[in-house]
């Protein structure tokens, strides 16, 4: 995706406050497909996936309580699949625990 086609899909205000851009600094994040957008003025978080396919480009904004350290940890870390699911569930079932408790453990 063009840098210059970015921007034109990218807020250019905060979708909290509606700030303007000077208040804005963006991250790219997982090859420039996912921005993260902080408000300087709100210190809201913004997460701003971008796609491209044969219709157009567009861009999808999520609000997210995550700074940009924990977004680029989030975003290059293993995700969860199925089979993880299951070994939690019967760790917890074996041991009369909750999902909750396991995932509190330190
Ligand atoms: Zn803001």
């Amino acid at each position: 995706m063009k840098a210059q086609h970015q921007q034109q899909i990218i807020p250019q205000t905060c979708p909290v406050c509606d700030a303007p851009r000077k208040y804005l600094s963006y991250v790219p994040l997982v090859q420039k497909s996912i921005v993260h957008i902080t408000c300087k003025k709100c210190s809201g978080n913004v997460l701003a996936f971008l796609s491209h396919n044969d219709i157009g480009t567009m861009s999808v904004g999520i609000v997210t309580d995550l700074s940009v350290d924990e977004a680029q940890k989030f975003m290059s870390s293993e995700s969860v699949d199925f089979d993880d699911v299951l070994v939690l569930h019967e760790i917890s079932m074996c041991n009369g625990l909750t999902i909750k408790d396991l995932l509190q453990e330190k």
